[in-house]
């Protein structure tokens, strides 16, 4: 992309209304603008990052046997009748009345759907386990919609469904769902700890809440230091296996946000191992049962040959306050630092004498070189001073930035920044471009 015929709007100063960093970033890189409170439109940088994450969730799912399907944003109330919650819901729920006076819902989760989708097509034992996902627009009136996008009213959300015959096979798709989770915050570049959350009147141990740690988190998260180390399971998952010593690996030691902190337990453990930190919670998976299938009416037949509700759980990822998360998890003075995975662009090239004949060229010829090795640069031919170059570069959290000017070229060099390090080299253009494409 040429940034002279591109549409990246950088803002000098945050407005001042913008509390964190993540916000106040998202907000002068130009990725989002808002259109009313928590409602936010996405530009284009801001959309690439979103697909790219969304990519990453999809992938994820894909990999531990989930199946996607796109639900509606907008559902009948009668479904939320039918199992009970529409009255219960309350004020974050949107109403509305279509033209012939039918209460609709914009869909603050979708239970209802999926199990309606569920019920209309399955009906034995024998056609489960089935997860089922989608990565879909929310809305929830939010009583304090702030921080940007990380507590906004229309939000993406990721939200798996599984369906078993019984609880047992149920904590294996609980399990799948579990370790898929820590990949995914794996590649996003993240460090995310799973911290045991209230399960509701199911009870149990199947409810879990996963949190990045990050000073600006809304949540007090509690837990053992071995657990902040633990890396992710990694794709070699056997997603058919039994999964429960992996899981139990983690889930063994204390984590707990704070609603489910237990001050005594906590404090039995040895005093360099006990942390206490600021979370932001990026995914919540759950068991509950039979709470929607038993009054939804979807059963299915058991091996026995008798009917009943089938067992289901849920597993949401804030997929649009990810991309916050993100950044309040990696920038500095300058602003954002991308993982790779999610950059909006995989490299930059910063033309620092545009229309100078030798720096166009050589511009062009690392342009050139980096689209067709798929790095999807974003080439800065603007007529502009080289300041005002490396500071959008480096608000916008380009990884690799290859900087051509004529006093390099005249050397037969140019320099390759790392955003993330700081890190400069000066070489030649083809080791250059080589160093970036590998
Ligand atoms: P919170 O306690 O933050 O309100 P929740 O318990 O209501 O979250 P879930 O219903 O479990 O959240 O939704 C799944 C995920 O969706 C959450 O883990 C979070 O990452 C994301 N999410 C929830 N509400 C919002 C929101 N208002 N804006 C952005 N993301 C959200
Ligand atoms: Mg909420």
């Amino acid at each position: 992309m040429r940034l002279s015929r591109y549409f990246m709007p950088i803002l000098r100063d945050a407005p001042a209304d913008a509390q964190i960093v993540s916000h106040q970033l998202m907000l002068r890189a130009g990725l989002i603008r808002q259109e009313a409170s928590g409602i936010y439109a996405w530009l284009p940088l801001g959309l690439k990052v979103l697909k790219k994450i969304e990519q990453v969730v999809r992938e994820e799912m894909n990999r531990a046997g989930a199946i996607e399907i796109l639900m509606p944003t907008l559902q009948l109330a009668d479904l939320w009748r039918e199992s009970g919650r529409y009255d219960a819901y309350g004020d974050e729920m949107l109403r509305i009345k279509d033209r012939h006076d039918r209460d609709l819902l914009y869909g603050p989760t979708a239970e209802e759907v999926v199990t309606d989708i569920f019920r209309s097509y399955i009906k034995s034992y024998k056609d489960l386990p089935k997860n089922l996902y989608n990565i879909q627009w929310k809305f929830r009136d939010e009583r304090r919609p702030r921080f940007g996008v990380m507590r906004g009213r229309e939000f993406l959300m990721k939200d798996a469904y599984s369906f078993d015959v019984d609880e047992a096979a149920a904590r294996k798709s609980y399990n799948r769902m579990f370790l898929a989770y820590l990949n995914v915050y794996a590649r996003l570049g993240l460090k995310a700890i799973p911290v045991k959350a209230d399960p509701g009147p199911i009870g149990g141990d199947l409810s879990h809440e996963f949190m990045i740690l990050a000073d600006t988190g809304e949540s007090e998260v509690f837990a053992h230091r071995d657990l902040v180390e633990m890396g992710a399971p990694g794709p070699d998952v056997d997603w058919d296996g039994d999964l429960e010593p992996e899981v139990a690996r983690r889930t063994s030691l204390y984590s707990a946000s704070d609603e489910m902190h237990d001050a005594a337990r906590f404090a039995a453990m040895p005093e360099d191992k006990r942390m206490t930190a600021r979370g932001i919670e990026v995914g919540h998976i759950f068991y509950f049962g039979e709470k929607y299938s038993k009054p939804m009416k979807a059963h299915v037949t058991g091996p026995d040959g008798k009917d009943a509700p089938v067992h289901m759980g849920s597993y949401g990822v804030g997929v649009s306050r990810l991309v916050a998360a993100i950044i309040e998890a990696s920038h500095d003075a300058a602003g954002i630092i991308w993982p790779a995975s999610v950059a909006p662009f995989g490299a930059a090239v910063l033309n620092l004498r545009a229309g100078d004949a030798g720096c166009d060229a050589a511009c062009e010829t690392a342009y050139k070189a980096l689209t067709d090795a798929g790095l999807d640069p974003l080439y800065d031919d603007r007529d502009e001073r080289p300041g005002g170059k490396f500071a959008a570069a480096d608000l916008v959290g380009i990884p690799q930035q290859l900087i051509i000017g004529p006093k390099g070229l005249a050397d037969g060099v140019v320099e390759l920044k790392t955003r993330a390090t700081g890190e400069r080299q000066t070489l030649p253009l083809d080791a250059a471009l080589k160093a970036i494409i590998g």
